[in-house]
């Protein structure tokens, strides 16, 4: 009996993931052990030369990420998107960075204006459907700019959340290939770095945001939390998703919202 067809572009995606998967594994397997500069100067001059982009929320810990993509070669583009609903003190601190480190190729990108208008026109999304928000705010800018990149950079780490603990160094993301240098760095790890080389905290880390998203959703974070507990708090979400399967066949006109 003959088997229905997925339509096609379905089908081409099914296979750029399973590629994705098979590349993720033999990578992680051949660079395991390799330290955080190690991996990064092997993706970004070696394996993805010209074609990868690092993301950075300039948030409490970027910087240690962002001075070792700088070390390896500061013209890297660097992503950030700007949901417009963040801390000014996150937008100064981007700023601070870019220059210290020298960074030439720093790529904000915003929301769709035309999705703000119909789905957010009061900017209070965020409290009546979250996942929302962040798919018009984070998942589809991010999706967007990273169009022309196979491959990008996360500063995401095993012990920020249990989410996070099986965390390889590299993971298929749709057709595309996530770096994780950092996966295997403590927190005591990148504040003994981020010391070490002089880099500055985020503004909002002495006041107790361990871990710094946008305005409305991040609040304080209490002794013995988790360091994310303060991201979404009282919320069942814990990601923004723009690391949740799916982010790369996630377009503007096509998310069907
Ligand atoms: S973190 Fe909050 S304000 Fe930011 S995009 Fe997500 S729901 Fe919206």
């Amino acid at each position: 009996m003959e088997q229905p067809k997925l339509p096609l572009a379905p089908v081409a995606q099914a296979r750029a993931a399973e590629r994705a998967t098979s590349l993720a594994d033999h990578l992680d397997r051949r660079h395991r052990g390799q330290t955080a500069l190690e991996l990064i100067d092997a993706s970004v001059r070696h394996l993805f030369r010209n074609r990868i982009a690092m993301v950075s929320s300039f948030g409490a810990d970027s910087s240690v990420l962002l001075h070792l993509v700088a070390q390896v070669d500061p013209s890297t583009p660097v992503i950030f998107i700007d949901t417009e609903q963040l801390f000014e003190e996150t937008l100064a601190y981007r700023d601070d960075l870019v220059a210290r480190l020298g960074l030439t190729d720093v790529r904000s990108h915003r929301p769709r204006p035309e999705r703000l208008k119909r789905l957010d026109p009061e900017n209070f999304l965020w409290q009546s459907d979250p996942d929302l928000c962040c798919r018009i705010r984070k998942v589809e800018p991010l999706a967007d700019a990273l169009r022309d990149f196979p491959a990008w950079v996360s500063g995401r780490k095993r012990f920020q959340n249990a989410v996070r603990a099986a965390l390889p160094a590299f993971e298929a993301d749709g057709p595309r290939i996530k770096v994780n240098p950092l996966a295997d760095w403590t927190a005591k790890d990148i504040e003994a770095y981020r010391i070490e080389h002089g880099l500055p905290e985020h503004p909002l880390v002495k006041f107790g945001y361990l871990s710094v998203g946008c305005a409305p959703c991040t609040s304080r974070v209490k002794p013995g939390e988790d360091p994310r507990a303060g991201r979404w708090r009282g919320r069942e979400k814990t990601e923004c998703g723009i690391h949740l399967p799916g982010l790369m066949t996630t377009e503007s006109h096509g998310s069907g919202i």
